[in-house]
């Protein structure tokens, strides 16, 4: 296992990220005090000399040597030094690797966001991307697609105001658990499950009651609600129409802001059930295929066909919906780029509103992650997302929102595309955190978006803690209210930040 020294510097958690790109489910060892073991191991020195800072990296693998260098001015901030180091890490690994990551040395989960606040500071498009190029390494094809979910971004906050907010349920139970999942959802079909799920629900509808009159006496005002999961489509017909009934109860929004509804799997999806989506005042539903590849669903544990998700999508169609998503995952098991690739046309081809075109996310809990080789090769994973950007967009979609997730497959992206004004504004306010979101259900995380934090409210993971302690999670709620009494007047507007410039 290689070793990551430090010498006279702890930058740790950037090396470690910057390393990870290119060997993504390694391990490293770690030493802070410059000790170096016989071989196997990247040193990270910084040291003041008489021309400024020293910053040098070494590394010595087993089949690969190599140092670099740079003295940067007398008192240059740490997290400049930390850049540099990053830099020539990154340049000496690509060199040794032949992969070229493309978001350079862009770790975080939301890079768009940096774009956004360049535009913010009234920074060009070409100054944005020069600074983003050469500080960040990050590729121009990267940049382009930034830029442009950017500009898509600020016609949807252009109207954004501290007080308006988001409200998202979750249904933590799925009809069964795919190999690459690493959400709490739980099966739905065990006796167990089957009995606790009425009691959720009760428990679900009352903190939907309390989170209403939250809302009610901060004067917020709702602007998307979102239902997913896990799958909602797993509660049977009656149990959906006695939820959706308790959200257009509690918010008499409903009908006048975004509501979307993950039927996720076709195996849940019934037409009893999408009527009951009908009437609810859903503006947007899910159907995700992730794949049309029959081998592939097999594989992955899902226990429907890619016709299946044809037929449903089709019914959906029938029934008068006109706003559906479709999700895709790029580097699944067993899937090829020429898989991905039909994968891909075939959901264009149904010409669905939306399509989210995810990589792979493989977590430690989930039961993909035992079988992944540390060092698979994820190239033919970034050629998936290239061609998905490249298809779609010819295509007539806009890509609106991007993030990243920690052990993504080449530490790549998941992008949500979609048709001209059909735009999930959802998925915008919480990707880009720019809107305070109430959750309720198990696994849900309310957050205060405040002038310069955000605080966040979990509640408990799983569904017997979240009905067993459910006080808990009122009074959790409590400090969640006392954190949205701190934003600004209910008619003060975001001055300037999310202003296209
Ligand atoms: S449908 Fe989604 S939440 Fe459910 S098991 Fe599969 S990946 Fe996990």
């Amino acid at each position: 296992m290689t070793t990551l020294v430090f010498a006279g510097n702890q930058f740790k958690y950037e090396m470690e990220n910057v390393a990870k790109l290119f060997f993504p489910l390694a391990h490293f060892h770690f030493d802070y005090d410059g000790k170096c073991p016989e071989d196997d191991y990247i040193l990270f020195e910084q040291a003041d000399v008489p021309d400024g800072i020293r910053l040098a990296v070494h590394i010595r693998l087993p089949d690969y040597r190599a140092d670099d260098e740079k003295v940067l001015p007398a008192g240059t901030a740490p997290n400049l030094c930390e850049e540099e180091l990053a830099r020539q890490l990154y340049r000496m690994l690509e060199q040794h690797t032949g992969v070229h990551p493309q978001w350079g040395i862009l770790t975080g989960v939301r890079p768009v966001k940096l774009v956004q606040r360049g535009l913010a500071e009234g920074k060009s498009d070409g100054e944005i991307r020069s600074e983003l190029k050469e500080r960040d390494l990050v590729s121009d094809h990267k940049l382009d697609l930034a830029l442009k979910i950017a500009h898509v971004q600020a016609e949807v906050l252009r109207d954004l105001r501290p007080r308006d907010y988001s409200l998202y349920l979750s249904i933590p139970y799925c009809p069964s658990r795919c190999s690459y999942c690493s959400f709490v959802s739980q099966s739905v079909t065990g006796k167990k499950a089957q009995e606790l799920l009425p009691k959720y629900l009760m428990a679900l509808i009352k903190e939907l009651r309390e989170t209403a009159a939250l809302a009610d006496r901060q004067q917020l005002r709702l602007r998307s609600i979102y239902l997913g999961g896990g799958t909602p489509t797993v509660l049977s017909a009656s149990q959906l129409r006695q939820l959706t009934g308790a959200v257009k109860q509690y918010f008499p929004e409903v009908g006048k802001v975004e509501y979307t509804i993950e039927a996720g799997r076709p195996d849940t999806i019934t037409p009893e059930k999408l009527e009951v989506i009908r009437e609810s005042g859903a503006t947007r539903i899910s159907i995700n295929p992730q794949t049309f590849s029959d081998e592939v669903l097999a594989r992955i544990g899902r226990k429907h066909t890619a016709q299946d998700v044809i037929d449903c999508y089709h019914m959906a169609r029938e029934m008068g919906f006109d706003d559906i998503n479709m999700d895709l995952i790029a580097g699944l098991p067993g899937d090829s780029y020429e898989g991905f690739c039909h994968s891909l046309l075939t959901a264009r081809d149904l010409r669905p509103e939306n399509i989210t075109v995810h990589s792979l996310t493989v977590k430690r809990s989930s039961a993909l992650y035992a079988q992944i080789d540390e060092m698979e090769d994820y190239r033919p994973v970034q050629r998936m997302m290239d061609f998905a950007a490249e298809t779609l967009m010819e295509a007539g979609y806009d890509p609106y929102y991007l993030y990243r997730q920690k052990n993504t497959v080449g530490n790549l992206e998941n992008v949500g595309y979609a048709l001209p004004g059909h735009w999930g504004e959802y998925n915008i306010y919480i990707m880009e955190e720019v809107q305070s979101i109430l959750a309720c259900g198990a696994g849900a995380v309310s957050k205060a978006v405040l002038p310069g934090k955000i605080e966040r409210v979990y509640n408990f993971k799983y569904p017997y803690e979240y009905i067993g302690q459910f006080s808990d999670i009122l009074e959790r709620k409590g400090v969640l209210e006392g954190w949205v009494a701190s934003l600004p007047a209910p008619d003060g507007r975001k001055e300037g930040l999310y202003e296209e410039k």
